[in-house]
C-alpha cells in the first residue's frame, strides 16, 4: 500500500493475524506512520473493523489534518 500522505513506498512494521489482518505501516518516503485493515469484503462486520481502525487512528488523523491548514 502506498503512503496516503505522499504516495511513497511503505513497510509493514508489525502486523497481528486474525479473522482480520492489522499491519502498522511506516512510510520510506516522509516516516509518516498509519494502520491498515485487511478484512473479508462481504463480512457484515466489516464497517466495525474500518470504525474501529479509524477510532485507533482519529487521534493522530485529527492532529495531522489540523497540521496542514
Ligand atoms: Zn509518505
Amino acid at each position: 500500500m502506498i503512503c496516503p500522505k505522499c504516495a511513497g513506498k511503505t513497510a509493514v512494521k508489525c502486523k497481528i493475524n486474525g479473522t482480520v489482518n492489522n499491519r502498522y505501516r511506516t512510510c520510506l518516503e516522509c516516516g509518516h506512520k498509519f494502520q491498515t485493515v485487511e478484512a473479508i469484503q462481504f463480512d457484515n462486520y466489516w464497517s466495525e473493523y474500518a470504525k474501529e481502525t479509524y477510532e485507533a487512528n482519529k487521534k493522530e488523523f485529527v492532529s495531522e489534518q489540523k497540521k496542514e491548514r
